[in-house]
């Protein structure tokens, strides 16, 4: 596409507010669809970019090469001792902040891609006042940082601790490698799903009475959303949204199946919050970021809290896809929930 008709697509979709949407309704991964479309699903699966390579693919091999280059040795991490506790917690800092930081200058601080598939016109850190440091950057850094990445690398090291002590990953699979190696690898595919279904239920339970005020609230602060928000969170919801790994706990027979199930939880919110429908990384090659999902969740609160590879919002009637007779349902819910309350 040239850079006029870049620009044109880019003023035409944007209303009065400057705000941009895709023009065309969130649809949900084609595996949710039925009757079942399997060309469309083969595409999806197996295309360029494609649910599997990219997306998850690139993932389970940063997984591969962290384990096999960047982690000691199982055995030596039978006992906790700081030298490699340290050495996990310097090394995810390190990932976590070439990764984000390196997302919030392409698109905010060089603006690599201007306003181009950007959802909003209003600055990042606009309302600094509710941020702490008064600036929502240096907000979500602190809360990334200081408490997200421990969090995470807590259950890292939990994970390595109990499978060196054989307290984790201790079926033998009656000692057939093909049945282990099977397991394996369909746990690979699995994760991806576990990630969906665990957000989505961890992220009801965080809208609740109980929990939304004294901890999610934090990561709402962030109307407008950048790639350092996907982890800017209350460290209760670090706890909740990494506990994903103990999923793997239970079955995984590898530890690189649980280090993947983390991965997946820390590095996707990235592009997810990044505030941009794309990544676009050439004229013609773009990555989706948050496909205008999550976007709508931050905006208006009550809607999408999972993501489109499970039908979940759909099922519990929880879906905003973006259009205007989709808005309408979520106010018609919203008000009947005001109504029933009082
Ligand atoms: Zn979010
Ligand atoms: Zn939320």
């Amino acid at each position: 596409m040239s850079d006029a008709a870049l620009n044109e697509r880019n003023a035409n979709e944007r209303n009065a507010r400057g705000e941009w949407s895709p023009g065309k309704p969130i649809a949900l991964a084609p595996i949710n669809t039925w009757p079942p479309r399997p060309a469309v699903t083969f595409k999806w699966l197996f295309g360029f970019p494609g649910y599997i390579w990219p997306y998850n693919g690139f993932w389970l091999a940063f997984a591969a090469l962290t384990w096999t280059f960047l982690t000691p040795n199982l055995a030596s991490m039978a006992t906790f001792e700081l030298w490699w506790v340290g050495l996990l917690l310097a090394r995810n800092l390190a990932f976590v902040t070439v990764l984000f930081g390196g997302l919030h200058l392409y698109f905010y601080v060089f603006k690599r891609q201007g306003d181009e598939l950007k959802f909003t016109p209003q600055p990042v850190s606009n309302n600094g006042r509710r941020f702490r440091f008064k600036n929502q950057v240096h907000d979500n850094i602190f809360h990334t940082l200081v408490f997200g990445v421990p969090v995470m690398t807590a259950y890292e090291v939990l994970t390595y601790w109990g499978f060196a002590n054989g307290y984790l990953g201790f079926f033998d699979m009656g000692g057939s490698q093909i049945a282990f190696w099977g397991w394996f690898v369909a746990l690979l595919f699995l994760a991806p799903v576990i990630h969906a279904l665990h957000f989505y239920f961890g992220h009801r339970l965080l809208h609740t009475k109980l929990l939304y005020k004294p901890v999610h609230a934090l990561h709402h602060r962030n109307v407008e959303i950048g790639p350092w928000s996907g982890l800017s969170m209350h460290p209760v919801e670090h706890i909740l949204y990494f506990s994903t790994v103990i999923v793997q706990w239970l079955l995984a027979l590898h530890p690189v199946n649980a280090l993947y199930q983390i991965h997946l939880a820390a590095f996707l919110p990235a592009l997810s919050h990044s505030g941009f429908e794309k990544l676009q990384v050439t004229k013609s090659f773009d990555l989706d970021g948050g496909n205008h999902f999550h976007y709508l969740h931050h905006k208006y609160f009550e809607c999408n809290y999972g993501g489109s590879l499970t039908p979940l919002d759909k099922a519990f009637g929880t879906f905003h896809d973006g259009t205007e007779k989709s808005h309408a349902a979520m106010r018609d819910r919203l008000r009947a929930r005001r109504a029933a309350l009082s």
